[in-house]
């Protein structure tokens, strides 16, 4: 059984190391990954977040409600383009247990490059939502939550709101 790890806990800090084998075990931690992503009505979950500190992430499309499970992804590109989004975070709950929400800037379409459950490498461009997605998730990886990229009274506004966990 998984347990989310939340806002506050400092596994979620850590710079996650690469996946050097794709074992069955990890296979297997993806697929509990998606299980409860979907259970929880997200669209992205990475290692961290369950307290693994390896660069593997689980997500979907929302529009297409395509499944990707990425192993040592990377953005090896992002449009000088920006668009503001809404997003949360399934580690960044509210004092009612849900996640809250906040206005972020990003760029509006990445090149990102991935190994996958096969152990095939993949390249893909994204644009809008999931473009969104991939980035806000491939942060989790590198300790970043999307809490960072909010001005200082915006942040504290939106901490007052979190139940942070020590
Ligand atoms: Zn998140």
């Amino acid at each position: 059984m998984l347990q989310m790890k939340l806002c506050g806990d400092l596994v979620l800090r850590e710079k996650c190391t690469p996946v050097a084998d794709i074992t069955p075990e990890i296979l297997h931690t993806m697929d509990e990954m998606v299980k409860m992503m979907k259970s929880q009505n997200g669209v992205g979950l990475a290692a961290p977040q369950i307290g693994i500190t390896q660069r593997f992430l689980v997500m979907m499309n929302p529009d297409t409600n395509e499944i990707y499970r990425m192993i040592n992804p990377k953005i090896i590109e992002k449009s000088s383009k920006t668009c503001i989004m809404e997003e949360g975070c399934l580690s960044v709950l509210g004092a009612d247990g849900l996640p809250v929400y906040s206005n972020v800037v990003r760029p509006e379409s990445v090149i990102v490059e991935w190994t996958d459950e096969k152990g095939d490498t993949k390249m893909a461009k994204m644009a809008g939502t999931i473009a969104r997605i991939v980035q806000h998730e491939t942060d989790h990886l590198d300790g970043v939550l999307f809490i960072d990229y909010l001005s200082g009274v915006k942040r504290e506004m939106l901490m007052r709101k979190v139940n942070r966990r020590h």
